[in-house]
């Protein structure tokens, strides 16, 4: 059976070393978080994650979803009650206002818990986190009546979320959703399409399930421009809160898919569905998109999930399996080979998937910093550097890491050998569940065009520059720190060829966009590397600090800084590789004819 133990230590080195929670305690909700209730809070977290929901991970996997002939579904066995669990702790709601039942803390604690619950057990983190999605966005785009009926149970958990776009002609191209909404004449509106691949549409852990559906009001303009967003309840609410009769929508069948057996992935029929608008009509992409972000953000750390979990199940198979002799000479002669950790090749394996997820890990905590300060500070100035950061990093977040995730799943399933194919052993669970982050959310190639295409430019590139500016003045700083040396150089040339492929597309993509398109992968991954460079050159300063403590701290900062130091020796040159790639144009990738592929 796989094991998972959540990193509560390296979460809390993050906050308190690296990013220092403690300078933003002017913010709502962070006075509250002090170190020690922040380390209380995670540590119970984890215990769930790991005593409840790791647990029903690969039962989960085996037995999946079932929909009965009443089209109600099922979920695996004990996911009812380790969600009555999660609910019961008050997890939901831990950055949720007060007002509706939150306990109003940082937003960065929900998006920390949401890496042990994913890493833990992706396919039933998937229904509280679609919700959180939903309560987002009812949050900032739904009436004072609509935030009133639905979020209080919600935020209890008695009542989940789920999120509509996708139909079966129509996937990244929104514009072409068919899905109508008729005016009912009494302010609510009769549903009616066909959504496909909806997370969490029908199950048996919530008494009533809340549908943020997107459609288009008869009438209203093509495109995405005639897009609205409603909410559709499962069953009707009553004025005074009760549940009323069940509503015109239900689950027709349920997807047989690669991975995330556990979540039902839904085909939704809405058939005269009665739904409310959220937010202005015609403006249903402008409100959805907060829970996009939202969700974006969580498949991210999602891909950063099973690179986690699976590096974890890979280091303790790597320290027992017995195999070959080390290049050095034998390091356990009394035993008939050694552990397969002594070869380079399974080290270099095992680092390359350590020296991503610490970084990955600290990009999210920064990111997660960012949205509290998006969405709390009183400072204006303060909340658009925020926004700004959290514009351009949401595709990086959303495309590297569930891209590097994906191929760190595979990489940790290799460790194994031929035991890494074989079902049991969950390895092969883990390369099953994180394929789909690449997809869903928008499939990278998508993040990619979006951080090339929209977000590059955006303000006349304000938010670009602002990064560039960051960490060229961390180099500055930092250039004579002799403890430093390796990480400041190699970070300074990697920030060098991001500059240099932001003005290459400057330069040539404006009149030719195939070379921004053909280029935006590559591009993202640049920019990936570079802020996961920038992350462990502020890791290293924090480690480097603390070493003097001594008292047994200095060997576990010694192992953040060797890893820092390979993922700077490792991982950095790649920069080189991406600027060349982008830097050779669209010319051969448009010019050969479609026949010839
Ligand atoms: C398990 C699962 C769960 C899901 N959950 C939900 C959910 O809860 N709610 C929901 O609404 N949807 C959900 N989805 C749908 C998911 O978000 C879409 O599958 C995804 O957005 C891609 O759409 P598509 O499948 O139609 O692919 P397409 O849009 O057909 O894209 C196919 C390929 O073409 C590329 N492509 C398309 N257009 C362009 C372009 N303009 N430029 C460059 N490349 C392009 C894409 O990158 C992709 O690789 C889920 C899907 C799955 C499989």
């Amino acid at each position: 059976m796989p094991v998972y133990k959540a990193p509560v230590e390296d979460v809390m080195f993050l906050l308190n070393d690296v990013f220092l929670i403690e300078r933003h305690n002017n913010l709502p909700g962070f006075a509250d978080a002090t170190p020690d209730v922040v380390e209380a809070i995670l540590k119970e977290g984890a215990k769930l994650c790991e005593e409840v929901f790791a647990p029903l991970n690969r039962t989960g996997d085996l037995d999946g979803c079932t929909r009965n002939p009443d089209g109600s579904v099922t979920t695996p066995k004990g996911f009812k009650e380790a969600y009555e669990a999660y609910t019961a702790g008050g997890w939901m709601g831990l950055s949720v206002p007060e007002e509706f039942g939150g306990q109003g803390l940082p937003s960065v604690l929900n998006t920390i818990m949401q890496e042990f619950v994913s890493s833990a057990n992706l396919a039933l983190g998937m229904y509280p986190g679609l919700t959180q999605g939903a309560i987002a966005a009812l949050l900032v785009h739904g009436t004072e009546e609509q935030k009133h009926t639905y979020l209080p149970k919600m935020v209890e958990g008695t009542w989940t979320g789920t999120m509509n776009l996708t139909e079966p002609h129509c996937g990244t191209d929104l514009g072409l959703l068919k899905t109508k909404a008729v005016p009912n004449g009494d302010g609510s509106y009769a549903i009616s399409g066909t959504k496909i691949f909806i997370s969490a549409g029908e199950h048996d852990m919530a008494d009533n399930i809340v549908h943020l559906v997107l459609a288009r009001i008869e009438g209203a303009p093509g495109g995405t421009k005639g897009i609205s967003l409603f909410v559709v309840p499962k069953f009707l609410v009553n004025a005074d809160g009760s549940l009323g009769e069940r509503n015109g929508v239900a689950c027709g069948s349920l997807e047989h898919k690669m991975g995330i057996h556990g979540n039902a992935t839904c085909v939704m029929n809405y058939d005269g569905a009665k739904g409310w608008l959220v937010g202005q009509e015609n403006r249903g992409l402008n409100a959805m998109f907060v829970m996009m972000n939202e969700a974006r953000l969580a498949v991210g750390v999602q891909g950063l999930s099973q690179s986690e979990v699976a590096y974890q199940n890979a280091v303790a198979y790597a320290k027992d399996r017995l195999q070959g002799r080390s290049l050095t000479g034998p390091k356990f002669p009394d035993r008939p080979a050694d552990p397969i950790i002594v070869h380079p090749d399974v080290r270099r394996t095992l680092l390359s998937v350590k020296s991503f997820n610490e970084a990955a890990r600290a990009l999210i905590v920064w990111t997660g910093l960012n949205s509290d300060i998006a969405h709390r500070s009183s400072d204006e100035a303060q909340r658009q550097i925020a926004e700004d950061y959290m514009g351009l990093m949401t595709p990086v977040v959303k495309g590297v890491l569930t891209d590097l995730g994906f191929e760190n799943a595979v990489k940790a399933q290799q460790v194994f050998g031929g035991h890494g194919y074989i079902e049991e052993w969950g390895m092969s669970q883990f390369v099953r569940d994180a394929r789909i982050t690449m997809i869903y959310e928008g499939a990278n190639g998508i993040q990619a065009m979006d951080l090339v295409g929209r977000k590059l430019g955006k303000d006349g590139g304000r938010a670009i520059m602002s990064f560039f500016n960051e960490v060229g003045a961390f180099c500055q700083d930092n250039a004579n720190d002799e403890n430093l040396r390796g990480f400041v150089a190699p970070l300074q040339q990697g920030l060098g060829h991001l500059q240099q492929a932001t003005m290459w597309f400057m330069q040539n993509a404006m009149a030719r966009p195939d070379n921004a398109g053909a280029g935006a992968t590559d591009y993202m991954h640049l920019f990936g590397t570079v802020a996961m460079g920038y992350m462990w050159a502020k890791m290293a300063k924090a480690a480097d600090a603390r070493k003097a403590e001594g008292n047994g701290i200095a060997a576990k900062m010694d192992a953040k800084l060797m890893t820092g130091r390979f993922f700077m020796e490792r991982m950095m040159p790649e920069t080189g590789v991406r600027l060349a790639r982008i830097t050779s144009g669209a010319d051969v990738t448009m010019a050969m004819p479609v026949e010839a592929f």
